[in-house]
């Protein structure tokens, strides 16, 4: 079993970090857990055992978008778990992976075979117990990040990378290359970045990176960086 790195960044969230690189994040509601994102393949039950350690279960799986670093646990999570824990997904990104074409051109980024059918479809606007879901694509046609309502941290999935220091992921960053690689649209993702930055998060949480607190300097560097 792989292990997790376990860091609290706030009392309701919580990141997981696999291999140094990518993380998933716990986000605690009443009834236990909302795990953002799963890693790749193999961690389900390493993100269990860091839910029970971290005092709860997991309730429900919610994902930024449909890379396979990001949703490459759901499998056997769905398995682990039973039916009553739902699957969230980007309704874009669901319909790439039920094999809809929604987007001209081969899309970037690995997009694995999954055989969980998400539960519910999101688009910005829903909520999530606590969370926002945030509209945010770019880095894929449905990114969405999740805002916690009671203390404003962001969960910012590929949006951003936090490296060294803040980059969006839409171009070419050498401390972390493969996040501006699997990103579809550079103008959007951009534009992402921004509205993201708008938010005024406490937090900024991404999938590979630290998380940074009070962000807003250095999302700004980042999209003045990114926008030359
Ligand atoms: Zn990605």
């Amino acid at each position: 079993m792989f292990s997790m790195k376990t860091t609290s960044i706030t009392p309701n969230l919580t990141q997981l970090t696999r291999l140094h690189f990518v993380n998933a994040f716990l986000v605690r509601e009443d009834d236990g857990f909302t795990l953002i994102d799963t890693t790749m393949g193999g961690a389900a039950d390493a993100l269990i055992a860091a839910a029970s350690q971290a005092g709860g279960s997991i309730r429900r799986v919610a994902l930024t978008h449909g890379h396979g670093d990001h949703v490459g646990s759901v499998d056997p999570l769905k398995e682990k778990l039973g039916h009553e824990v739902e699957v969230l997904m980007p309704e874009l990104d669901a319909r790439i992976h039920a094999g809809e074409k929604i987007v001209a051109g081969k899309l970037p980024g690995s997009w694995p075979t999954l055989r969980t059918k998400p539960d519910v479809l999101l688009v910005g606007g829903d909520r999530v117990g606590s969370l926002e879901v945030v509209a945010s694509p770019g880095h894929s046609p449905g990114h969405v990040a999740y805002l916690d309502t009671r203390d404003q941290a962001l969960v910012a999935g590929d949006v951003y990378t936090t490296y060294g220091s803040a980059a969006v992921s839409n171009h070419f960053y050498a401390r972390f290359p493969f996040a501006a690689m699997a990103t579809w649209d550079k103008a959007k993702d951009l534009e992402s970045a921004r509205a993201l930055r708008a938010l005024d998060p406490a937090i900024l949480a991404v999938g590979h990176g630290p998380a940074l607190r009070q962000p807003g300097a250095a999302m700004d560097r980042a999209i003045t960086r990114s926008s030359k």
